[in-house]
């Protein structure tokens, strides 16, 4: 329990204090220093005050606040620097609580919720107004998911509220896949990051909604949509847009390491001078020194690219380096997805 609470936190400048019998609030010239464990009596406590946890789920980390609590919502999009259009998705454990958020369900909708949840898909439905329109930044849609993360399910389980989670990140960055990316960037900022190991699939949900008869992807993700097509026929992909309200969160760029990135396909990528980092797929480059080289699957697996892809890009990021050069990965199944954060974490904000 606690694990990073001395290991990480204490330093000479750190004050104690006692907030429940349960926990410690760390702070250090009035900013809060996370606490990171696996207690869920101690995120659970957090959340219904109001207050902001990380929470693991087999996407990435999100930054969770109370749904309905709009006190709790604003401070997510404070905390990440969020534009306000851009909607959060809430998260749920049970398809019976869904029902309290939305007021209809197609009959599309239900087939995949019943097949794929939990899981990393994001259904786009028709809201209550019991959901807050800071969540959906006025539009007449929620963005849902049962996310498949045992610590998280049972954290869901036992709150009467959904949580407004998204990716615990300051927005633009590239996602947190495991508690201590959450804590270097928002360790000053939030109380409590539910430690619950490293994601599994790495990147975000697909996000699939309904128009007329038609089913839209709205983003790329952690679910391959050959899945969704074999339950439900062809879906549409909705490109991106720089600003586009009515599609938020398609922004081009984000993702993004702070050195710039450039992207090629595997037989164009040339050596660069020594500052370059490189971010390949399944080999590396001859003549480079490895230390400088990331390889997402040595044996071609998308699903272990997809898993080491945002940890990868971190890594190098923080390399003495001054740009990277990543390779495109096969343009199938969640190569697709993997090649989408990619090509929008090359474009600069
Ligand atoms: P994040 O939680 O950071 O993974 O981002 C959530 C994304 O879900 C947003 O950036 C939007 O692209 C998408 N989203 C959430 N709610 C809606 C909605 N009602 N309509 C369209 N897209 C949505
Ligand atoms: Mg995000």
């Amino acid at each position: 329990m606690h694990s990073g609470l001395f290991k990480n936190n204490l330093n000479a400048n750190t004050r104690i204090c006692s907030a429940s019998p349960y926990f410690c609030v760390l702070k250090q010239q009035n900013n809060i220093l996370a606490v990171t464990g696996s207690d869920l009596s101690v995120a659970k406590e957090f959340l219904i005050k109001g207050e902001l946890v990380a929470i693991p789920t087999e996407t990435v980390y999100g930054l969770a606040g109370n749904a309905l609590n709009e006190k709790a919502v604003l401070s997510i999009f404070e905390v990440k620097n969020r534009p306000a259009f851009d909607p959060l998705i809430i998260h749920t454990d049970s398809l019976k609580k869904v029902a309290i958020y939305v007021s209809d369900v197609p009959e599309k909708a239900r087939i995949l919720a019943e097949k794929l949840w939990p899981g990393p898909l994001t259904l786009l439905l028709p809201k209550k107004d019991i959901v807050p329109d800071l969540v959906t930044s006025g539009l007449d849609t929620v963005a849902v998911r049962i996310p498949d993360h045992a610590l998280t399910r049972e954290l869901l389980a036992q709150l009467s509220f959904p949580l407004a989670a998204p990716s615990a990140n300051p927005f633009g960055y590239i996602s947190p896949t495991k508690p201590a990316h959450v804590e270097q960037q928002l360790g000053d900022r939030i109380p409590y990051i539910l430690d619950g190991g490293e994601c599994e699939v790495g990147i975000e949900s697909t996000i699939v909604g309904f128009e007329n008869d038609e089913t839209i992807v709205y983003r790329l993700g952690g679910l391959d949509i050959n899945e969704i097509e074999s339950l439900i026929g062809p879906v549409a992909l909705m490109p991106h847009s720089t600003s586009d309200p009515k599609a938020p969160g398609m922004l081009k760029s984000h993702y993004a390491p702070r050195k710039p990135l450039h992207l090629y396909r595997r037989d164009a990528i040339t050596p660069g001078d020594a500052g370059t980092g490189y971010l390949l797929f399944d080999r590396y480059l001859d003549g480079v020194d490895r230390r400088y080289q990331r390889l997402l699957s040595p044996g071609h697996d998308l699903k272990e690219a997809a898993h080491n892809l945002f940890a990868y890009l971190r890594e190098l990021d923080g390399l003495p380096v001054s740009e990277i050069k990543a390779e495109l990965v096969p343009a199938s199944g969640l190569g697709l997805a993997i090649n989408d954060r990619l090509q929008r974490a090359s474009v600069p904000a």
